[in-house]
């Protein structure tokens, strides 16, 4: 399916929120998930096809021509509008899909499949955490959204600085930490040290840990060995990884899940 920009908020100098409405979002079947996850499609610069395309328009181009595949979270689906949100990390003029949002304009066209998605806040626990960095915004922006008055959350979200920040409304009761890059020794130990460092609320809780590969490796490793969080029903994910462009990541994602299995 594919769908128009209509309109981009900046949200922080590094945060666009676009907003796609048309094509064929008339059959877009949202997911319960507040990680709902689409699959889109970017067109490189040069490349002669165009949005929408089907499979066998792809088979004469070179490698280089080819549109990429990325996964973005739904931040928002507006079922009345059909309006679909998308909250992309601005990192720069390299890869395609930030440089795409950076560059986007009302009537750029997306091509995407999906949703997909696994994470909803469990109604049966004490309360929630949720860790990440600006990639994971839309998803733990949409899961705060999704709490009841009654929920309880504590959030970490490690970002370039106060600039960055962005509002994460819910009507429950959550605490959130921002963590800033700018201003840290070690940008990189920022979001597992405050985790490590924090006391949680008491009561069982359930995990969401999405972002940069390292860090939710080193989140991962301290929630189940000094937390006692069972990896099998917690939802943690590397999203990306410094210094790998989607491709190469994709490659290497699978002996790093297998190594990560022996972390603990
Ligand atoms: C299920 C899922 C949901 C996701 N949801 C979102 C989302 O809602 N919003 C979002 O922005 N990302 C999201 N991501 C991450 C996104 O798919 C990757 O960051 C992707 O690599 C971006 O593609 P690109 O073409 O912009 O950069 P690439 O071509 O993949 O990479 C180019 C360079 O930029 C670096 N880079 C990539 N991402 C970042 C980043 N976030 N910050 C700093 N440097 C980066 C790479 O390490 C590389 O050096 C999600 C990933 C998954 C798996």
């Amino acid at each position: 399916m594919y769908a128009e920009v209509r309109s981009i908020d900046r949200l922080t100098p590094s945060l666009l929120r676009v907003h796609l409405g048309g094509g064929t979002l008339d059959s877009f079947e949202a997911s319960p998930a507040t990680d709902a996850y689409i699959n889109a499609q970017f067109v490189p610069a040069g490349s002669p096809v165009t949005v929408p395309f089907e499979a066998d328009d792809l088979e004469p181009l070179t490698p280089e021509q080819r549109p990429r595949p990325r996964r973005f979270t739904v931040r928002r689906w507006d079922a009345e509008t059909r309006t679909l949100s998308i909250d992309f990390v601005a990192h720069g003029d390299v890869g395609y899909a930030g440089a795409w949002a950076l560059r986007a304009e009302p009537g750029d066209r997306l091509q995407f499949k999906g949703p997909g998605g696994s994470y909803r806040p469990s109604p049966d626990v004490d309360w929630h955490l949720l860790v990440g960095d600006e990639s994971a915004l839309g998803a733990i922006g949409a899961s705060l959204e999704a709490l009841p008055a009654t929920a309880r959350a504590l959030v970490f979200v490690v970002v370039d600085g106060a600039d960055h920040e962005v509002d994460l409304p819910s009507v429950a009761d959550v605490d959130v930490v921002w963590l800033h890059r700018r201003t840290a020794d070690d940008p990189e130990a920022l979001l597992p040290d405050a985790v490590a460092a924090a006391t949680f609320p008491p009561g069982t809780f359930d995990v969401f840990v999405h972002g940069e590969a390292g860090e939710t490796r080193a989140v991962r490793r301290h929630l189940a060995a000094e937390r006692g969080v069972d990896l099998d029903t917690a939802s943690i994910s590397p999203y990306w990884r410094r210094n790998f462009d989607d491709e190469d990541w994709r490659r290497a994602k699978r002996q790093w899940l297998a190594d990560q299995r022996h972390d603990i």
